[in-house]
């Protein structure tokens, strides 16, 4: 049976600008063909088992040209896939979806179309520049300023300039002296207000606002880089005014959240929501063990307090349980200790509420916490990570404790944006880093490789998390708790 193509338009920049409609295409694809302007974080959502096809384009060099494309979506319909076609803000606007979709329709296979947030109006608006206003002007033109190589621009700027609203030039950055040129010679007034604009609704945007005769000058001076587009019309007169974009405290920041995917999305959404430039860069996963034979051995001893250290953890004994043919219930009449917020909130996520959580979210304190809580000893059930650390153990134990150390997990190195980071790195673009625990930094340190690491500020949680930082010369701070408001807050400080 022959599947469908569904084109998505994925907004000018990462997730926060794909549409739900959009997202829930991505969720459900078998197979994604996606273009070069395509964020990595929407890339992403991608499922693993989906099959991904990149035909990106490069500026005058097109790696798989559009018959290829063609074929290829009609191909994959029909093996019965279900097809995402994943484009760079809207996919009619200057993205050939329209001849995409005639072709569908010529071979059969049925198609539907998610709209996106185009940058050609997302960019502006994150630019402070309303497109159209009624003091300024009544109409917005969008145009392509791509020219075939060596050939003049296809552009009536008679008629343009004569409409007298808002031009909106697309794929133009290389071609900004002959689109500012062709104005000027249809009369267009030389202090018109103009600006390009870099990375627009991006953490690294940048923009250039002029006068159409001073435009080029300064934007190849700024050495602005695609994807850029350019705005002409009055209304560029308010991109300061209405600038909330550069005001946002952490604009203008590059930080890298390292933790893995599954917990990194509140604290990379945070951090955007203050401006930030957000790299999620995962550098861990937890990959549950399959021998759950030691959790079985140590429910059939008695123990006063089952221990969680991580989420991971909670959502891994869960799963052991289930290996066993048990559940939960298996905890029946212990008291449950949660190292931190997070940890509970995981627990609570299947009904439970954690009896003990200490006031910093630390192995040390959690162990200070427990022994305190029993003061004439006891058997506690740490229910954790393989490699572990070894200072709650070794406490509990002191402490004249009976300890039994379940290994549920164990914690891989692997980050799929490495030559990214150590490219960034290189570059000195990277201003904050954060590590969540010993083994984010350990992963960021293997998949960066040798490097300097002096350039940017380690933000770290809890101090044993701060020494392994400290290990590879990098320059620490560390947030109070193991809360994501306790980073920001140090990141706000920072600033
Ligand atoms: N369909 C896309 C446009 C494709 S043409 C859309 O609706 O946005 C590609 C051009 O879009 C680039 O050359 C650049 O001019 C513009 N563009 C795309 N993303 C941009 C961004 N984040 N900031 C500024 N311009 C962008």
């Amino acid at each position: 049976m022959t599947g469908k193509v569904t084109l998505v338009g994925a907004g000018p920049g990462g997730c926060e600008l794909l549409t739900l409609a959009g997202a829930a295409a991505i969720e459900k694809a078998d197979a994604v063909v996606f273009d070069r302007l395509v964020n990595e974080d929407i890339l992403g959502l991608i499922p693993e088992t989906a099959e991904r096809v990149n035909v990106g384009k490069e500026n005058n060099h097109h790696p798989v040209p559009q018959d290829q494309i063609n074929e290829i979506l009609v191909r994959l319909a029909q093996e019965g896939k279900n097809v995402v076609r994943l484009k760079g803000g809207d996919c009619y606007l200057f993205g050939r979806g329209g001849e995409e979709c005639e072709y569908l329709l010529e071979n059969g296979v049925p198609f539907q179309v998610v709209p996106g947030v185009t940058s050609a109006l997302a960019a502006p608006a994150f630019a402070g520049i309303p497109v159209t206003h009624r003091d300024f002007c009544s109409s917005v033109h969008i145009i392509t300023a791509h020219a075939r190589a060596g050939k003049p621009l296809q552009i009536d700027f008679d008629s343009l300039v004569k409409a007298g609203g808002t031009l909106v030039f697309l794929m133009g950055l290389t071609a900004l002296e002959q689109v500012m040129d062709g104005l000027l010679s249809a009369h267009i007034a030389p202090d018109m207000p103009a600006a390009v604009i870099e990375n627009g609704t991006r953490g690294n945007q940048r923009k250039v606002v002029a006068s159409v005769s001073d435009l080029a000058g300064k934007v190849r001076a700024a050495g602005l880089k695609s994807p850029a587009l350019i705005i002409v019309g009055k209304v560029c007169t308010l991109s300061d005014k209405l600038d909330w974009f550069t005001p946002l405290p952490l604009h203008g920041k590059t930080v890298v959240v390292t933790r893995p995917r599954e917990r990194a999305g509140t604290l990379a959404a945070r951090l955007r929501e203050l401006g930030a430039n957000v790299i999620e860069a995962p550098c861990i996963e937890t990959v549950e063990r399959e021998n759950v034979q030691p959790l079985a051995d140590a429910l059939a001893q008695h123990h006063d307090w089952a221990v969680f250290t991580s989420p991971a953890g909670v959502h891994a004994a869960v799963h052991a349980l289930h290996k066993l043919g048990r559940d939960l219930r298996a905890l029946y009449g212990m008291q449950l200790a949660a190292i931190g917020r997070g940890t509970a909130d995981a627990l609570a996520g299947y009904g439970l509420t954690a009896d003990l959580i200490p006031m910093q979210y630390d192995g040390e304190h959690l162990a200070d916490a427990l022994t305190a809580a029993m003061p004439q000893g006891g058997a506690a059930l740490l229910l954790r990570a393989a490699a572990g650390g070894h200072i709650l153990p070794e406490k509990l134990k002191a402490a004249g404790m009976h300890v039994t150390d379940v290994p549920l997990y164990d914690t891989e190195y692997r980050c799929t944006k490495a030559d990214e980071l150590r490219a960034m790195l290189e570059a000195g673009e990277i201003d904050v880093v954060t590590f969540t625990s010993i083994s984010t930094v350990e992963g960021f340190v293997q998949a960066v490789g040798a490097a300097d690491y002096t350039g940017f500020t380690a933000l770290c949680i809890g101090e044993q998390t701060a020494q392994a930082a400290r290990k590879h010369n990098m320059n620490v701070k560390i947030a109070e708790n193991a809360t994501i408001d306790a980073m920001i807050a140090c990141l706000l400080e920072e600033s």
